[in-house]
């Protein structure tokens, strides 16, 4: 199985990742994971990206797709994947696709959580999280018993700067301008399916499980 999971912020794209790489036994491949690693290791691509990034330049494409490259090439992509927040761009998809016919391989879908816009902003700007414990609210779908205090411990509940209105919308904006020349190149080439996100964690998982019913 070799999918690509594409889905906005708010979208439970975390909770899935981790459904399907537990249910199909197929690693978890986040750029950002990949360049930790390298950064790390000093791999001779890690010392290559770190130069652009301590020039505060972005990483090219190029490099990127080599990293990315280099990942899939490992023992435990063998018997499939999960690229998270990989492509970013058509540019990126294409040369994925080119790397994958290097190797004899091609993806098995395209995996994209759709959520409406109005639910994702409410998901997001509703969630409080406890300052002591950590533990996280909604004040719509998962209130504590008493505003602003923690079940668990008692704490105080506040929300993060990032979830504020404002803040969300812009995030939505850039994530949908970015990606949906993505979702059309791949529905184009007939790998994109699309997941109802709006629904319980566990039947948004169903459907992904049916979805790829008969993948290879
Ligand atoms: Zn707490």
């Amino acid at each position: 199985m070799r999918l690509v999971l594409l889905g906005p912020p708010g979208a439970g794209k975390g909770t899935q990742a981790a459904n399907i790489v537990e249910a199909f036994q197929i690693p978890h491949i986040s750029t950002g994971d990949i360049f930790r690693k390298n950064l790390k290791e000093n791999t001779p691509l890690g010392l290559k990206a770190k130069e652009y990034m301590d020039k505060g330049l972005l990483v090219p494409d190029e490099l990127v797709v080599d990293l990315v490259q280099d990942r899939l090439a490992q023992e435990d992509c063998k018997a499939g994947f999960m690229l998270d927040g990989f492509p970013r761009t058509v540019v990126q998809a294409e040369a994925l696709d080119r790397v994958l016919a290097d190797m004899d391989m091609d993806l098995s879908a395209v995996l994209n959580i759709e959520v409406d816009q109005d639910l994702l902003l409410k998901r997001i700007t509703g969630r409080r999280i406890c300052r002591s414990c950590g533990a996280t609210y909604h004040v719509e779908f998962n209130p504590p018993a008493k505003e602003g205090v923690c079940d668990l411990c008692g704490g105080e509940l506040y929300q993060r700067d990032d979830d504020v209105e404002e803040t969300v919308a812009k995030r939505l904006e850039v994530y949908n301008e970015q990606t949906q020349p993505l979702i059309d190149f791949y529905n184009k080439t007939g790998v994109l399916i699309d997941i109802n996100g709006q629904q319980d964690i566990d039947k948004v998982f169903e459907d992904i499980k049916k979805a790829l019913e008969g993948a290879k």
